[in-house]
């Protein structure tokens, strides 16, 4: 978890990194010691978070300006090798991410906030944003029992606001809004910042984490595919470093990530016999207000000799239902899915499915299955 500074925190941090080196070279003689318990900072480093801005709190720390780390969570840290070739390669998201279906439904108390109502508006409308991202599966509710807090704390002047990594499934538990940041923030700043927080419980890393000095760690920074790797010029809302910004929407890459770490789940199928006819079924996907069913046969043709290779496909609709099976009474069950054929050098493979497409309020996804209903 991560997060918003200000250009104040650099010159603090650089402050801070130079006692660190002047530290380290007063070090160097113990360095052959035998190994001991790491240290609090050992266990922050092994995390991928930088060791010069380590505030300690009692019974957590909070590091680079906005995570959250309890001690206890970070009592159970192994300390690998910071050139380890297993350590996560640089990049995005958390290796702990939100599970599914608890990714739509993450439940969110911002009452802690009531002190503080442009805040909690803002809060409010930042659920809005993440659960409003078309073909993903994140939705924040405001309901309880909550598994996302969000209240206030005062804490060093350079932090607007803070949050968790998500674990064991969950999201990060926690958002703390800083009543002692130095700097007013208009509402869109207030907007941005809290659309931000949301993503560390979501699992988001820096995008410019890099740039930030900041690196993997034992937490993980693993690259989402089709995003940038070095920072994020068009605006992510996960760049670091932007508690002053307004929000001013996602991304492309905001998007292109947040539909690849939390897909539309997809119906899985199964076909049964049912007095002679196919029984298409599936589970029931939480969210999804509908299913729709479509038969579907395939040709695919090729000529070994010439190189001739072409696939013809048709789609039949069978019907849409709200329950989780429909009987296919225009096709015969015969346990058979695929048919080849063999003439000289022309093969061809005739290939039945069923697809079932699940309807969200956010887009729609689809599975299939092999029809058994061939005769080869
Ligand atoms: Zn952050």
């Amino acid at each position: 978890v991560k997060q918003h500074t200000t250009t104040r925190a650099a010159t603090r941090a650089a402050t801070l990194l130079l006692a660190g080196v002047l530290a380290a070279c007063s070090d160097t003689t113990t360095s052959s010691a035998p190994r001991a318990e790491p240290t609090l900072a050992e266990r922050v480093a092994a995390l991928g978070f930088r060791t010069d801005m380590i505030e300690d709190h009692g019974d957590f720390v909070l590091v680079e300006g906005d995570i959250y780390l309890s001690k206890a969570q970070l009592r159970t840290v192994t300390v690998v090798d910071a050139n380890d070739p297993l350590r996560p390669s640089f990049q995005y998201r958390t290796t702990n991410l939100v599970g599914s279906p608890k990714v739509y439904d993450i439940k969110v108390d911002v009452s802690g906030l009531n002190s503080q109502t442009s805040w909690q508006t803002a809060a409010r409308e930042a659920l809005t944003h993440w659960s409003g991202i078309s073909n993903s599966y994140v939705r924040l509710v405001e309901t309880g029992p909550a598994d996302i807090t969000v209240s206030t704390t005062c804490t060093s002047s350079n932090v607007a606001a803070y949050a968790s990594f998500p674990s064991g499934g969950n999201p990060g538990s926690t958002i703390y809004v800083n009543t002692c940041f130095a700097y007013s923030t208009t509402y869109a700043q207030k907007v941005h910042n809290m659309v931000h927080e949301f993503g560390h419980t979501l699992g988001f890393r820096h995008s410019n984490y890099t740039q930030q000095g900041e690196s993997a760690g034992t937490e993980g920074a693993v690259h989402i595919a089709n995003t940038p790797t070095s920072g994020n010029a068009t605006g992510s809302v996960m760049n670091g470093g932007t508690a002053l910004n307004s929000w001013a929407g996602f991304a492309a890459s905001d998007l292109t990530a947040t539909r690849a770490l939390y897909p539309l789940p997809k119906p899985v199928l199964s076909v049964t016999n049912s007095g002679g006819n196919p029984l298409v079924s599936w589970s029931a996907l939480p969210g999804a207000t509908g299913y729709g069913v479509v038969y579907n046969v395939s040709w695919h043709y090729s000529n070994r000799e010439t190189g001739e290779n072409y696939t013809l496909s048709d789609d039949y609709p069978l019907g849409t239902t709200t329950g989780t099976s429909l009987l296919d009474t225009s096709n015969s069950y015969t346990g058979v899915g695929m048919c080849d054929w063999s003439y000289g050098f022309e093969i061809s493979r005739e290939t039945y499915r069923y697809y079932v497409s699940a309807t969200f309020a956010n887009g729609t996804s689809q599975g299939f299955v092999l029809a058994p209903t061939g005769s080869c």
